[in-house]
């Protein structure tokens, strides 16, 4: 069947937004991006994916460059901080029989990657640009942007981030981002022979781990709890990571230490979250991705959510008689998924700060890794 929405403008060129593009255009819609970043960048370190991830990218049709460019392998070893190994974790191969079943890679490489295959779709990318005026009327939306021109479209994709403007304008009763008590830093370092997967040592406190990024680099993570929601100046970042990594005796550990200084990309971040309630569209305008359901890194399926959030909206808006068909499918396929990521990522981050039960987190990572393998 033929889309009822046939022009259609994407407020937020990240994962989701790009991800909605490059579908969207498989379907020969007319597509415009705007992102407000002049440079279309993406910032951060290594960016953790699972296998239902990468079974997103393969539909996407970007699991090629992802293989060639980061860095895919099976399970996650995890170790007390002095080295001793306590668990090996399977990590299914959701994606196929010949796909790994997760890796990660740098952001900015995975941006680059969507961006490319984005422009080559054909889809039409304003960046350094967004929209001043969304007006629904009966058979549209009339857009008005920073650059002082307006466009009429059939239907508008809200895709920009945690703090979305789209948001604030369709719905400004929604929940707001909300701090979750941990923060989680994140450096690059070089890879270290051997270290072929993900690896997790945990601390009473800190939680620690290394995943490779690529061919010859990996990425260091650490989560701490912290009361307040606080900046760091980031003069500070390499001491306090480093003092951070001081209880981790394993010596891969302090090897790693050593390498921690100013040349290492370290990023700090506080873990916030959000979920929206249903609905997630206001007439012809919907929200996609960390608009809706911003998740904290615990289960690493937050790109994992809002990628497949542009593939079922692609797939309900081509099946669909009306736009508000298609909204309303849309939603009701994605809310179970979405709320079980957000809601069990916080427990998890609930139970590493309070010392709570580790058969639970167990559970919880296990039961949750197991729903995400379903199809969507
Ligand atoms: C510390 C941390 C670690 C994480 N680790 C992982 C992980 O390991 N694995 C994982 O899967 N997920 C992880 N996540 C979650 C993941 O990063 C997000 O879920 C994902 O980036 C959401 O993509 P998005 O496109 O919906 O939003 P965003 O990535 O926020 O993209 C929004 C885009 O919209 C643009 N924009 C913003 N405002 C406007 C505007 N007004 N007009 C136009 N454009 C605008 C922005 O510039 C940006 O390009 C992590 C998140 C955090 C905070």
């Amino acid at each position: 069947m033929a889309s009822p929405a046939k022009n259609i403008l994407i407020i937020g060129g990240g994962f989701s937004g790009m991800a909605a593009a490059i579908q969207l255009r498989k379907q020969q819609l007319n597509v415009d991006i705007v992102e407000i970043d002049p440079g279309w960048r993406s910032y951060g370190a290594g960016i953790s994916l699972g296998g239902a991830t990468l079974r997103a990218f393969k539909t996407l049709g970007i699991l090629p460059q992802f293989l060639e460019r980061g860095a895919a392998d099976d399970g996650v070893d995890i170790f007390l901080p002095h080295g001793q190994q306590v668990a090996s974790l399977p990590t299914p191969r959701i994606a196929g029989p010949d796909v790994p079943g997760g890796g990660a890679i740098m952001r900015p490489v995975l941006a680059k990657i969507l961006a490319e295959v984005t422009t080559a779709s054909g889809a039409n990318v304003r960046l350094g640009c967004t929209f001043t005026a969304l007006r629904q009327h009966d058979d549209g939306v009339e857009v008005t942007f920073t650059d002082g021109t307006t466009k009429d479209y059939d239907l508008v994709i809200g895709a920009d981030g945690l703090y979305s403007n789209t948001r604030a304008a369709i719905m400004p009763e929604a929940a707001k981002p909300k701090y979750s008590g941990q923060c989680v830093w994140r450096a690059v370092l070089p890879r270290t022979p051997g270290m072929d997967r993900v690896s997790m040592w945990l601390g009473p406190k800190i939680k620690t781990g290394l995943n490779p990024v690529s061919k010859d680099e990996m990425y260091l993570f650490v989560t701490e709890d912290r009361v307040d929601n606080v900046t760091v100046d980031p003069k500070l970042f390499a001491p306090m990571l480093s003092e951070l990594l001081a209880p981790f005796s394993a010596p891969l550990m302090q090897q790693c230490r050593e390498q921690i200084n100013d040349h290492a990309q370290i990023v700090y971040r506080p873990l916030e979250s959000l979920l929206v309630q249903l609905p997630w569209h206001r007439g012809r305008v919907v929200l996609i991705g960390d608009t809706v359901h911003a998740t904290t890194p615990h289960l690493a399926s937050g790109a994992c959510i809002g990628i497949e959030d542009a593939l079922v909206l692609a797939e309900e808006l081509e099946r669909a008689d009306s736009v508000e068909q298609a909204l309303t499918q849309f939603g009701a396929r994605r809310w179970e998924r979405c709320r079980m990521v957000v809601e069990n990522s916080g427990r998890l981050g609930e139970i590493e700060i309070t010392g709570g039960d580790k058969a639970e987190h167990a559970q919880i990572m296990r039961t949750t890794l197991a729903a995400l393998a379903e199809p969507i």
